[in-house]
């Protein structure tokens, strides 16, 4: 997308000083010229479940959502000069058929962008395989909190994506990103063994991306999966909301770094001042601003979550000796080969 035909409300982007000093200081040199976010999302509160419909979205409401202008905006700013692309995901909650037709209308026609789509249990097959005939919509992305058991914190895959949706997934060769419910996420032996099952046996068809470093915010589950996990075949991650070094580390030393992508989980998610915190094997979403905190010590200036995800990447990229190559695999190459982007598809963000 051209930027000049972007309209930028300064004031809904809150980009500090304290930033762009580390943006100068410590990203400008480690973020390559082209970036692939594979786990970004968009959000319309008029696709909401009992949204009125046909009326201007309220004002005060509209200032939530977030189009392809929104993203474009941030990356303007968060990544100056580089060229972007994404793997949209769906957004939970939304009325999936409007979600759906919304993203349709909003990245028709417009090169390097693709969409996982949202799906639930109760989701119809016919409808998910009429819209994946959009060659632009390349796999699906569930969510535990639509769980058929109702419990979204001990659900197994298959209960927030059921078989038939596996299936047809498999029958067409389609991504699933899945952010893996469960206590211990990947390091979960029922999550280990479903994914074993379908990765080997039941659904090799199937590209799994699996969310948040398989789910490990902290150095705990990743570190007891990855011997599984890297033997498993069609298993991929996405860096998104991960700000905690360790997990990097984990998986850019013991797994094929081919298999990483970068993705931020932008805007909701990653754009705040703060970061994840790991609190032992637990961990916290930390927004700094709400937190009273004070900084007796230090120049108390948090910066952006997304700013602690790429310093962590970077500190794990130099722990892990990746060449400036891999490094650019990690960003863009890695997932525009898998995902059949191509350099045609290149849109300019400078
Ligand atoms: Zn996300």
């Amino acid at each position: 997308m051209n930027q000049e035909n972007i309209d930028i409300p300064e004031a809904n982007l809150d980009y500090r000083d304290c930033d762009q000093q580390i943006w100068e200081e410590e990203l400008a040199d480690f973020v390559p010229s082209r970036i692939l976010d594979s786990h970004i999302h968009f959000f319309w509160s008029a696709d909401l479940p009992g949204a009125p419909q046909g009326l201007p979205t309220n004002p005060q409401i509209k200032t939530k959502d977030n189009d392809l202008n929104t993203l474009n905006q941030w990356a303007k700013i968060l990544y100056p000069g580089r060229r972007m692309q994404y793997l949209i995901l769906g957004s939970p909650g939304s009325d999936v058929t409007r979600h759906v037709e919304s993203v349709r209308r909003e990245i028709k026609e417009i090169p390097g962008i693709r969409y996982n789509r949202l799906v639930t249990p109760s989701c119809k097959l016919e409808d998910i395989e009429r819209d994946l005939k959009n060659p632009q919509f390349i796999g699906l992305k569930p969510y535990r909190t639509y769980s058929v058991t109702g419990d979204i914190d001990h659900c197994r895959i298959h209960e927030f994506l059921p078989h038939e949706q596996m299936e047809f997934a498999n029958q067409h060769g389609l991504w699933v990103t899945m952010h893996l419910a469960r206590q211990h996420g990947c390091a979960d032996h029922h999550n280990l063994k479903d994914l074993e099952e379908y990765t080997t046996n039941r659904y090799p068809n199937i590209k799994w991306l699996l969310a948040h470093c398989a789910r490990s915010f902290t150095y705990w589950p990743i570190r007891e999966a990855i011997k599984h996990l890297r033997d498993m075949p069609n298993i991929h991650y996405d860096t998104s909301a991960v700000t905690d070094v360790r997990p990097y580390i984990t998986l850019l030393t013991q797994e094929d770094p081919h298999r990483i992508f970068w993705g931020s989980d932008g805007v909701g998610a990653a754009f705040f001042h703060g970061h994840y915190a790991a609190l032992g094997r637990a961990w916290q979403h930390s927004d700094a601003d709400q937190g009273g905190l004070q900084f007796p010590h230090c120049d108390g200036r948090p910066i952006l979550s997304v700013y602690e995800q790429l310093m962590s990447l970077k500190f794990a990229v130099e722990v892990a000796e990746l060449s400036k190559d891999q490094v650019e695999g990690l960003f863009w190459r890695n997932a525009a080969n898998a995902l059949g982007i191509d350099d045609q598809e290149l849109a300019t963000n400078d």
